[in-house]
Parts: C-alpha cells; sequence; structure tokens
C-alpha cells in the first residue's frame, strides 16, 4: 500500500450560526434554472448519463473557440488532473509543482507511482519560476502550474508561463489550473487562451467548483491539443461525469452572463476584505482567486481557533497560515473584526 498524503477537507459546520469560509465554496446557491433543470433530469436517474458528454462538451469548446476534441471532462477537476497523470506517468517519473498549492497535487502524482517535486513559494506567495524550471530533471514528466495560486492567492503572469513554455524542455507537459480564473482582475494574468494554438505541450485546467458554484456536483475539464486529449479520454473513467452534473453545468454555461454577476460581486468583497486587513496592518499577498491567505506561520492554528469562536470556519495550514475564502457581506465584516481584534491583542 503506498503511503499517500491526506487530504485534508475545510472544516464542515457544526452549529447553525457557522459560515463555511473553509474550502474556497461559492456562497451563492445554483442558479433557479440550475436547479429546475436539475430537478428535471432527476426524473431520469435509471438511465446512464450521456456517455461522450456532447452536449456539455460541446458548449465548452464553444466557450473557448476550440474543437470538440480538444476538451476532455471528468468528475471535477482533480479527477481530470488524476486522469491526466496516469496517463502520463510511471514509477520514478517526476511532476514538479509550487508548495504550498493546491493539497490534491501530491495526492495526484502519488497514486500514480511518480515522485512530486514540490518548489516552494516565494516570500509574497508566488511561484518562484526560476526555481521549478531548475527543478526539471529527464524524469520530469510534467509541471504543474496554479494560478491563481491557492491557498496564496497571486497569478501567475503571461510571461511566466510563456518563460516555462520556452525554457521547460519539450517533452515536458505544461499544465495550467486555472479552478479560480473567473475571480481575477490581474491584467498580467497568463492568457491560456492565447497560448494554446501555439503550444502543443500546454493543458488547461478548468472547474465547475468555484465560480459556476456546482462543487457539490462534481464537474471539471481540461483544454488542450487534440491527441493529447484523446490520450486522456482513453484513460478516463466511462460515465465520469452524472448525468445531473452534466445538465447542470450546460445550464450554467447558458446562465453564464448571471452567474459572472455573482463573480463581480465576490470581487467586491474580496477586494473590500483585502484592503480592510492590509489597513489593520495584515501583510496580505495579492489575492486573485476567492480566497485570502494570511501568512501568520506558527500561529496559523490559534488564529482559526479565533476565527471559529466568532462562528467562521477557515482552513488552517500548521505553521504556514490561514486561508479564508470570500463569504458575503456580512462574513466579510466578520473576519475583519475578528483579524483586527486578533492583532490588537498582540
Ligand atoms: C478547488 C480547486 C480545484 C477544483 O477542484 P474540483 O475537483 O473541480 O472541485 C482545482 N484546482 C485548484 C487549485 C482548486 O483550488
Amino acid at each position: 500500500m503506498l503511503a499517500l498524503p491526506v487530504y485534508v477537507p475545510g472544516a464542515r459546520p457544526q452549529g447553525a450560526m457557522v459560515e463555511k469560509l473553509s474550502s474556497n465554496e461559492n456562497p451563492y446557491p445554483p442558479l433557479p434554472g440550475v436547479l429546475t433543470a436539475v430537478t428535471d433530469a432527476a426524473a431520469d436517474l435509471n438511465r446512464y448519463p450521456d456517455m461522450a458528454t456532447s452536449e456539455l462538451i460541446a458548449a465548452l469548446a464553444e466557450l473557448h473557440g476550440v474543437e470538440t476534441d480538444q476538451v476532455v471532462v471528468g468528475n471535477g477537476s482533480t479527477a481530470v488532473l488524476e486522469t491526466i497523470l496516469r496517463a502520463l506517468c510511471q514509477e520514478g517519473d517526476e511532476v514538479v509543482h509550487a508548495w504550498r498549492s493546491f493539497e490534491a497535487y501530491p495526492i495526484a502524482v502519488a497514486v500514480t507511482g511518480a515522485t512530486s517535486v514540490p518548489v516552494p513559494l516565494t516570500p509574497d506567495g508566488r511561484h518562484d519560476v526560476d526555481a521549478m524550471l531548475a527543478a526539471i530533471t529527464g524524469r520530469t514528466r510534467a509541471i504543474l502550474l496554479c494560478t491563481p495560486n491557492n491557498p496564496t492567492g497571486p497569478v501567475l503572469t503571461q510571461a511566466e508561463v510563456e518563460r516555462v513554455l520556452a525554457e521547460a524542455p519539450s517533452d515536458v507537459l505544461v499544465l495550467l489550473d486555472e479552478a479560480y480564473v473567473e475571480f481575477v482582475r490581474d491584467p498580467a494574468v497568463v492568457d491560456s487562451a492565447s497560448l494554446l494554438p501555439g503550444h502543443n505541450r500546454l493543458v488547461v485546467l478548468r472547474t465547475f467548483s468555484k465560480a459556476y458554484g456546482l462543487a457539490g456536483l462534481r464537474v471539471g475539464y481540461a483544454v488542450g491539443r487534440a491527441r493529447l486529449i484523446a490520450g486522456f479520454r482513453a484513460a478516463s473513467t466511462p460515465f465520469g461525469v452524472n448525468a445531473l452534473a452534466q445538465v447542470a453545468a450546460v445550464e450554467s454555461l447558458r446562465q453564464r452572463d448571471a452567474l459572472l454577476d455573482r463573480v463581480d460581486a465576490l470581487v467586491v468583497e474580496r477586494d473590500r476584505l483585502v484592503a480592510g486587513l492590509r489597513g489593520q496592518g495584515w501583510d496580505v499577498p495579492d489575492a486573485q482567486g476567492n480566497f485570502v491567505w494570511l501568512g501568520v506561520g506558527d500561529r496559523a492554528g490559534v488564529l482559526a481557533r479565533a476565527f471559529a469562536e466568532a462562528g467562521l470556519l477557515v482552513r488552517p495550514f500548521a505553521g504556514e497560515g490561514v486561508r479564508i475564502s470570500v463569504g458575503d457581506r456580512d462574513a466579510c465584516d466578520l473576519v475583519l473584526d475578528v483579524a483586527g481584534e486578533f492583532l490588537a491583542a498582540g
């Protein structure tokens, strides 16, 4: 049995008064049209879903301006990532990624038998592109880039990703995880659509779990060159996206404008939260996702407990810091109250 790192999910609320800010979920419920589509589709749950996921894949291809054979879907983008790494890696291979980053990465690498090569972030929570390029060896099969980085918040820039594509050996797959791309407002952010046509080994990962608010249904996808995607599709679990998830994702794409209005509102709250925290004296890295990072090191547990006492569930990373998801206005006000008192108490 492999010794796998354990995925620690964000804490679940215990009482009625608790606000869950521990899993970067969307605080809004699904749009009414999405709920109706799911409820209607539930009448056919005795049937298998569309194995080809045709409607969803066609909608995604249109959204991204690519061919349908350039899209692969799965049970959340975590599952898509696992499929890709399984297709790519075997024992002895290496996958380079930043650390601290998304905690599913070391697990997804380890299940393939390959070795994770974690490269520490810079002090301001960014990918250290120099160090990541230097960590590539003859055994490296993929480099995994998380933009914006979960849990710290900054994006990778166009220049940084172009540099990775120019300098990493041509047989190294470049995986760009854009789980929070809809929340990004930094104009320097990488524009993956501009890079995909010219770079055969670039694969972009997206999810319906964050901006689209469908975390509970599990839909994610990857976009890349058709030949690569065909291999990933072949390695995917058949019927990997369930019937309700398929209709919810298709309906969400139809209502993308309404969903993006909600994203705008969350971005306003995020920026207000960051400004408020900085105003109190906190050192907050650039926050481009729907979360903020307080890098308090050894005090992560103490700070998380202070939030919990106020009814806020946040995500501590022992010895590193605390990640707080952006909730509604009241939740952000409460975050600011607790954070301010914590600083004042020293
Ligand atoms: C939340 C998240 C995902 C999405 O995971 P799903 O399996 O699609 O829910 C992917 N990457 C990162 C960095 C995330 O934070």
